[in-house]
């Protein structure tokens, strides 16, 4: 009989994001992040994993642990390097990958021992397996590209789960919060202010549908917050995977291109599987600004007919918008404001255009000057870091909390929800209220949890 021995303690920590020199906590979070709990699930069984979510629990720097590995968004660099200074000064080894790392290589370098670079699959076990052997490289680049079949499932349950919000009242049915779960990576399109065909590719790679619903039935009764960006990149797959979806019984959310509306068999399909919002990354109400970042695939005057497709599948449509674009203007944000009202768009998220390393716009607004300062605890998408054509970025930050506070005001929310009652009419209204709540406090409604 093989025994299980542990021999390495390995924590991996998904660090906070600071705020004016402030570690970000939460009391409670929205999702649990699926990017450790995965790391986690690859690890080989002679290490002993724990997780910590620095937004709701505070790291013990002091307690024993062999090797430290750290992931990290933009936001959250600053912070993750600070992370990895401590422990460097304990003499522990420090392992720091991600979307961020990935790009700042010669950045981040320095205060760690080594970096990984793009998705890790690949070469996860040949990090821990030079660990052991006390022969860390400094950069692991990836090892091909990661085939998507035979995924482990997360270990969702080395967080605290008690510390993530259930979602709201309608779907409380279940032990589990919301689920992040991943179908597919990468995308067709290049947007210039995105870097996921960057870091995942524009040839996509898709999960079996069968080991997708597997998955999800491990969860039973949780919300499924699907993390592809676009969840119908391929119609006929994703008809395939509503289909399927179906009989589970689940709620969902996931993000959809404008694109994907032009089906409409695929979006009824998406509401009879149990999608409750569809995140729509419409960006803007310009062709100019769309042109000006490349997406200009979105097709401005299909956008009414798009919502209504949603709504008719029983699906509320969550524009997402960005104001800064070159073509933007302080009238154009009151006019989209006014667009979104009108349509009567029952929940809408908005960001200040951030030019994230590894994106096209990051490399153009470096090369024209135009990036203010490299504080990436900044960038996320409620601060003002590039300067912007039409406007002094003091005057775009100020535009954009007040349009923001525009569409959450308590006449705005009765005009866009009351018209059209249904059973989610509550739900809706008090996240409204919870959105107003944010925003007028200037804390954006997406920013991970609550205070
Ligand atoms: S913004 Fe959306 S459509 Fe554009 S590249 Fe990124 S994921 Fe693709």
């Amino acid at each position: 009989m093989q025994l299980n021995v542990k021999n390495y303690k390995l924590k991996l920590i998904q660090p906070s994001q600071l705020v004016n020199g402030k570690i970000r906590k939460f009391e409670k979070s929205f999702v649990p992040s699926r990017t450790l709990p995965y790391i986690a699930a690859l690890t080989p069984s002679d290490f002993s994993v724990s997780i910590i979510d620095e937004t709701l629990e505070d790291i013990n720097f002091d307690e024993p642990v062999d090797l430290v590995g750290i992931t990290s968004l933009i936001t959250q660099l600053p912070r993750a390097l600070q992370i990895a200074e401590e422990y460097k000064k304990r003499g522990t080894k420090v392992i720091l990958g991600g979307p961020a790392p990935s790009y700042l290589i010669e950045e981040v370098l320095p205060h760690v021992d080594s970096v990984v670079v793009g998705e890790s699959e690949n070469i996860w076990w040949k990090v821990l397996d030079d660990f052991k052997k006390g022969e860390l490289e400094k950069i692991y680049f990836p090892n091909g590209t990661p085939s998507l079949e035979k995924l482990p499932t997360p270990c969702f349950n080395l967080l605290p789960l008690d510390k993530y919000l259930k979602p709201g009242f309608l779907f409380k049915t279940s032990k589990w919060p919301r689920i992040p779960i991943e179908t597919a990576r990468g995308c067709f399109h290049d947007c210039d202010f995105c870097c996921v065909s960057n870091y995942f590719g524009k040839k996509m790679r898709f999960r079996p549908i069968a080991e997708v619903v597997e998955e999800i039935q491990k969860f039973k009764g949780a919300f499924i917050v699907f993390t592809d960006d676009n969840i119908a990149a391929q119609p006929e797959r994703a008809k395939e995977l509503f289909k399927a979806l179906i009989s589970l019984k689940i709620h969902w959310f996931g993000q959809f291109s404008s694109l994907a509306a032009m089906d409409e068999e695929l979006v009824t399909l998406a509401g009879k599987s149990g999608c409750i919002f569809a995140f729509l990354g419409i960006e803007s109400i310009s062709k100019e600004s769309l042109l000006s970042v490349r997406k200009n695939f979105n097709r401005i005057e299909n956008y009414s007919k798009i919502f209504k497709i949603y709504s008719d599948a029983g699906i509320q449509p969550n524009p997402s918008m960005i104001f800064g674009f070159d073509g933007d203007t302080k009238e154009l944000m009151d006019e989209t404001i006014d667009f979104l009202t009108k349509e009567k768009i029952p929940l809408m998220v908005q960001w200040i255009l951030t030019p994230v390393p590894g994106t096209k716009l990051f490399e153009r607004f470096l090369e024209e000057g135009r990036i203010l300062h490299k504080d990436y605890s900044k960038y996320d998408g409620t601060n003002v870091v590039f300067k912007p054509k039409n406007m002094e970025p003091n005057e775009l930050e100020e535009k954009f909390w007040e349009v923001f506070q525009k569409f959450y005001r308590i006449s705005n929310i009765a005009y866009r929800l009351f018209y059209r009652l249904n059973k989610l009419t509550i739900f809706l209204l008090k996240r409204n209220l919870f959105f107003q709540n944010m925003v007028n406090r200037r804390i954006h409604p997406y920013s991970g949890g609550l205070e």
